[in-house]
């Protein structure tokens, strides 16, 4: 059980989430949308940051890996092939008393009995009772979490459209069209960043589990033989990414293999990396699989076409493929969770006592929404002239806020709240004496005086 202060700091987060313009409650005016949320000004510049990190090091810097951006909807017989519409569902309870509805995986979870689908569908004692007011549970029934639509404007069986429940499809049914066009040598990958929609049953814990979601997922396929050997690659690749591109601290991940039981029937392996999240301790962040040849193999049989490949001795085969699939939106999440911290006061002006504390988010450099913000120590002209000039060169390279309003020590704290790495003030000695400016470091609160034509370079360096 996760201990108090810890789910108090979920409540500390969502509150300066919605305050500093991270994450607001989605269409608010009306009373909000259960468990979907709009990412404000600074949080699309941290979500923006976790995509283009992921493309930089999974695209971008690798010569094996090509990009693509699959449309949302897909022929719904991609959802026969993959499996999707015969069995991605999860069980579902109803409480007859308080018409909660509950997975009944989760229910088992909690009290420490290993969810199976053959015992749970035998409805055991652990799912007779509500686990919120007692009442007596209907049987198990297994709720499909795809969204469906309609495309056109007839509403009949021949029009029936899914709102994708992943990206990888889109990546499996171009892997033809990516493997001749960039004339593909295995093993290579195709990468996609996108949204995914599930109609989950039980959302929650902020932007853990929505029902609309991104997801950023590489299908890397190889040769069967090599299979095994890149798994272990990929877990290390990835497992690393997070420490070492998103900052994330080591200590509060781990590499999970699942159990035989555990696995879909068509991998061989899985393994999660999960965060220890402040609401339920240790949970998934991103998985990794074997999938064999499953996926192209279905492909393949659905719909006449050939998804194989030949290699140089032209033995032709289904390749394997290693799939890192990993979530926006819980990064993000991660993100806000490992770099809260709260420091007790006098770290700035603002707090003389100790006991008052201060809120420092405490963001790698590139995750950070705001890189420096340009503070001119009074509202007085002159030095708001060469602020702004400074703004405006600055802004060309990196992101910034221009804040004149309340004493800089209070400034100072705002931006730590935020996380911002950097504040530039700029004050009378600027513009009377040594044409240079204080630059403020979050982490260290060191200050050194910098000549304003060197900033971008001194910059340039840091971050
Ligand atoms: P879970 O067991 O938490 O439902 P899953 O095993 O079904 O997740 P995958 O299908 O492996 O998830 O999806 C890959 C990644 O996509 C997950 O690791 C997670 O980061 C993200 N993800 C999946 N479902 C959601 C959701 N409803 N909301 C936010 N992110 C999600």
């Amino acid at each position: 059980m996760p201990k108090k202060e810890e789910i108090n700091i979920m409540e500390k987060l969502v509150s300066l989430a919605k305050r500093r313009g991270f994450i607001f409650p989605s269409s608010e005016i009306y009373g909000g949308l259960a468990s979907s949320y709009d990412y404000g000004p600074l949080g699309i510049e941290l979500k923006n940051n976790v995509k283009k990190i992921w493309w930089r090091d999974m695209v971008q810097q690798r010569k094996d890996v090509f990009g693509l951006d699959a449309a949302i909807l897909m022929h719904p017989k991609t959802w026969e092939a993959s499996g999707h519409l015969k069995s991605f569902s999860d069980p579902l309870v109803d409480c007859r008393k308080c018409k909660k509805r509950f997975r009944a995986d989760h229910i088992l979870h909690v009290q420490g009995i290993k969810p199976d689908l053959g015992t749970m569908h035998e409805k055991p004692e652990a799912l007779k009772v509500c686990p919120e007011c007692g009442g007596e549970l209907t049987k198990i029934r297994d709720f499909n979490l795809m969204f469906k639509t309609f495309l056109g404007p007839v509403e009949d069986s021949a029009s029936i459209a899914y709102l994708r429940p992943e990206t990888a499809q889109g990546i499996f049914v171009n892997y033809k069209n990516v493997k001749d066009s960039m004339r593909a040598k295995l093993p290579f990958g195709i990468a996609q960043i996108g949204k995914s929609f599930r109609n989950e049953i039980t959302p929650g814990n902020f932007i853990f589990r929505t029902r609309e979601f991104e997801q950023m997922e590489l299908e890397y396929f190889v040769n069967p033989k090599e299979a095994n050997k890149q798994y272990k690659y990929w877990l290390e690749q990835r497992f690393n990414w997070y420490i070492e591109s998103l900052g994330i601290e080591k200590s509060n991940l781990r590499l999970r293999p699942h159990e035989k039981d555990e696995l879909a029937h068509y991998a061989t392996a899985c393994s999660d990396i999960e965060y220890k999240f402040p609401f339920t301790d240790w949970d998934e962040l991103e998985g990794i699989s074997n999938r064999q040849d499953y996926d192209l193999k279905q492909h393949s049989t659905v719909s006449g076409e050939e998804l194989n490949y030949r290699d140089e001795d032209g033995k032709v085969f289904i390749p394997y493929v290693i799939e890192p699939s990993a979530g926006v939106d819980r990064t993000v999440l991660t993100i806000l969770v490992d770099a809260y911290s709260e420091i007790s006061g006098g770290r700035t002006e603002t707090t003389k006592s100790t006991k008052d504390l201060e809120v420092v988010m405490k963001f790698h450099k590139d995750v950070a929404p705001i890189k420096i913000a340009i503070l001119p120590l009074v509202k007085k002209e002159k030095l708001q002239k060469v602020a702004a000039e400074l703004h405006q060169s600055l802004k060309q390279n990196w992101t910034t806020m221009y804040d004149e309003t309340a004493s800089v020590g209070r400034r100072y704290r705002r931006q730590d709240e935020i996380g911002t790495p950097y504040c530039v003030t700029i004050d009378f000695e600027t513009i009377e004496k040594d044409n240079s400016v204080t630059v403020r470091d979050r982490d260290t609160m060191m200050q050194e005086r910098v000549k304003i034509e060197e900033l971008v370079e001194y910059f340039g360096e840091k971050l």
